[in-house]
């Protein structure tokens, strides 16, 4: 019988929005996983603070992903008083989900980095690697630098290609700071989270 999979989204996700989603369940679509884990990065080693709070931006992703049944949410990173690195969630989830296939989908400009995380030598041993992209990307650059880490550290990276929305968190930000409209770029109940907890507004930057 073939292994279940398993699909990690890891990211800030302050705010999680329409992009992430189409993403996760793009993947979950065309990989046929099991689920998708969506886990929020507590403090991420290797960026400033996030704006949002660890317990808002877990909430948020808790409301956008409550009626896909096959999308959980994970608090394994926002609990950890000290930094948490991706390792360390992959060696956890690996106790949990023993015989499954462990996919860890993330952005293909983030690819270029990877060697540089936190013991990469080990994490693409544990899991494979999704690396999404838009269907116009010129994907030849990205395409050569995924054989070289291949060649490399032996791991799997593959590329997909995803009709992503062009959305951004950031994007998503500067409108609510500057009182527009985020309508349409995530889902209601969040954007209604974000307005009654008075996020992202100027006193939050
Ligand atoms: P991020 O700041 O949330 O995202 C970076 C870029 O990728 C943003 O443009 C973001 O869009 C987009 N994005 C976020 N999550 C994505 C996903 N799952 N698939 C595709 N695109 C995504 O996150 P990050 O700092 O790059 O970190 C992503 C994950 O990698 C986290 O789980 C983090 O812990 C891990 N990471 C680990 C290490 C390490 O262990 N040393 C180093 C770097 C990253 P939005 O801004 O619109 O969200």
């Amino acid at each position: 019988m073939d292994s279940k999979r398993i699909g990690i989204m890891g990211g800030t996700f302050d705010p999680i929005h329409f992009g992430h989603l189409v993403i996760a369940n793009e993947v979950l679509d065309q990989y046929h996983m099991e689920k998708i884990i969506f886990i929020p990065a507590g403090n991420p080693p290797h960026k400033k603070d996030s704006k949002a709070s660890s317990i808002d931006r877990y909430i948020m992703t808790n409301l956008a992903t409550l009626s896909n049944d096959k999308f959980e949410v994970s608090n394994i990173e926002l609990i950890k008083k000290e930094k948490s690195y991706t390792i360390n969630t992959l060696l956890v989830l690996r106790e949990i989900y023993k015989d499954a296939e462990i996919y860890f989908i993330t952005g293909a400009d983030a690819i270029i980095e990877l060697p540089n995380w936190y013991e990469f030598k080990s994490i693409i041993k544990l899991c494979k690697f999704i690396a999404v992209t838009r269907p116009d990307y010129n994907t030849h650059e990205i395409k050569e630098k995924i054989q070289s880490i291949i060649d490399i550290y032996q791991g799997q990276i593959e590329l997909l290609k995803v009709p992503m929305l062009q959305i951004s968190s950031t994007e998503i930000r500067n409108r609510i700071k500057n009182n527009r409209t985020a309508k349409y770029l995530l889902p209601e109940v969040v954007e209604q989270y974000i307005v009654k907890n008075n996020l992202y507004g100027d006193n939050n930057e």
